[in-house]
């Protein structure tokens, strides 16, 4: 496929490979985009701010209606393309291009709820003759960069409600899953979206990112993916605003009260959905000494019954992961666990890019798995006495995304609700749970700023004060 630049779909001077991650085998080819291709998309982008913040809301409502329809005509095409070039299995990749869709329909319904409120100037002496309103206005060109784990929907949060709130986009994806984002793409200037307001570059991150994110054109940027890049980006940034949905090691509390079919159900295919390559994913598992027993059995059955095998065959539970060498990594965390005194209860092992769901417990304190994020399929389970006990451990670390609690006791629900340091709290499910309109995001090294279209649209624009002197 071709980048996207001032309208017409372009080469560049080289390419890059997408591939397989199953098999290594191409998908297919995109340009290698370079510092003046950014220069180029940021130009263009420039003049798409004036055509998209003249636009009338009806128009940008019916180009984002009309998009999620015809990516609801290619929802299989979008499938396959997202369980082609990255790690999800078709049935999950099938889930994705629905939310896809999903969250470009609230984005065209959120255009028609941007707000104002009236401002009582009254209330401030001298000022009885005042009277005004603000109204939100576009923020202007934004640069949104994406991460390989949810190709499209990760897409569509970032250029819905951009073009909704009437901004331009320079758009970098990805480099190892480009191809959703530019069918995505494919689909907005379908539905006639003026080509300026999208620009799409392709190519390396560190190649061609500080072109990007300093230039002074650009006045905020989206960054979702992981603590590294995001600081980096920071830094490079300068006066612009900034949105960053980083990673995370998501704790789950599993009490002695809970319904433990379902929590193990739910925390097995937390922990394992899209080969654990998931910001909200399990990671850490604490477990109440009460049931700790009955729940490893169960959670270890169920894990014995995962499926991991080539993406586009229907009967696969876990696919690849995105590259042979994020596979290695993973396994090794897991040997340097074991060799500090973790014992591995099931996997540990891969064949090229594929590896077994993965489950370890006593995790000595400070060992990586126990602290930083791992970002493939293996979970911890550690046993506890209090929740206190249990809540503590799970603030321990520098992330928080999301956390969950299994109980029937509400009282113990309220204390996790108040007392975990997250940016969601999940009663009865597990972290994994995220619908696209809910405010999404994290505090500390997880993340700045809220996504879920309403507050992305909040962040994407800014209030206008009218003040009429009487
Ligand atoms: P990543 O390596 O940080 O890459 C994310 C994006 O940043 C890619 O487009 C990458 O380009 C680009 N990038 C890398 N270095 C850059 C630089 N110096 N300047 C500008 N752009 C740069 O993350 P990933 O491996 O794709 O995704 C995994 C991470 O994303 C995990 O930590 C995960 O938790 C996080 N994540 C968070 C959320 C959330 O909503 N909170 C959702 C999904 C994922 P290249 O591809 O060219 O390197």
């Amino acid at each position: 496929m071709k980048m996207l630049i001032g309208g017409q779909w372009v080469d560049g001077g080289s390419s890059i490979d997408v591939l397989n991650p199953y098999d290594g085998s191409v998908v297919d080819t995109v340009p290698r985009g370079t510092t003046a291709d950014i220069d180029r998309a940021i130009t263009s982008a420039v003049k798409g701010f004036a055509i998209n913040r003249d636009l009338p809301t009806h128009k940008r409502i019916s180009i984002l209606r009309k998009a999620a329809d015809l990516m609801q005509e290619r929802f299989e095409e979008l499938a396959i393309t997202i369980a082609s070039e990255g790690s999800k299995t078709i049935r999950e990749a099938r889930k994705e291009v629905g939310r896809a869709i999903n969250t470009m329909t609230i984005s065209a319904e959120e255009a028609r709820r941007l707000n104002g409120e009236t401002i009582p100037f009254d209330s401030a002496e001298g000022s009885e003759n005042r009277v005004g309103y603000f109204y939100r206005i576009p923020i202007g060109v934004i640069a949104a960069i994406t991460p390989f784990n949810d190709p499209l929907n990760l897409v569509a949060h970032k250029l819905g409600p951009a073009i909704a709130g009437g901004n331009a986009v320079v758009l970098k994806p990805a480099t190892v899953t480009p191809l959703s984002a530019l069918k995505l793409a494919e689909c907005l200037l379908d539905a006639g979206l003026p080509p300026e307001i999208l620009n799409v570059v392709t190519g390396n991150g560190r190649e061609i990112g500080d072109a990007l994110v300093s230039d002074a054109r650009i006045r905020m940027i989206s960054f979702t993916g992981g603590v590294e890049a995001g600081d980096h980006i920071a830094h490079k940034a300068g006066l612009k605003k900034i949105a960053m949905e980083l990673g995370s090691n998501s704790p789950v509390l599993v009490m002695d009260d809970c319904d433990l079919d379902n929590a193990v159900a739910a925390c097995v295919s937390g922990s394992f959905w899209a080969v654990g390559q998931n910001c909200i994913g399990v990671q850490r598992l604490y477990v109440q000494e009460g049931i700790y027993a009955d729940f490893r059995r169960a959670f270890l059955t169920l894990t014995g019954q995962y499926k991991t095998g080539f993406q586009l065959d229907e009967t696969s539970d876990m696919g690849p992961m995105i590259t042979e060498s994020d596979a290695e990594r993973v396994i090794e965390w897991v040997d340097e666990a074991r060799e500090q005194g973790a014992t591995l209860l099931a996997g540990g092992t891969r064949d090229g890019s594929l590896v077994q769901p993965t489950v370890m417990e006593n995790m000595p304190p400070g060992a990586k798995l126990d602290c930083q994020e791992i970002f493939g399929p293996v979970v911890t389970l550690y046993p506890f006495k209090t929740l206190d006990e249990a809540i503590d451990k799970a603030n321990s670390v520098d992330y928080g995304l999301h956390g969950a609690i299994f109980t029937n006791d509400l009282k113990q629900a309220f204390t996790a609700i108040k007392r975990l340091d997250v940016g969601g709290i999940i009663v009865n499910d597990s972290t994994d749970y995220r619908v696209d309109l809910m405010p999404f995001g994290g505090v500390k090294k997880s993340g700045l700023g809220r996504e879920g279209i309403k507050y992305s649209l909040q962040e994407m624009t800014e209030p206008k004060v009218v003040c009429f002197n009487l």
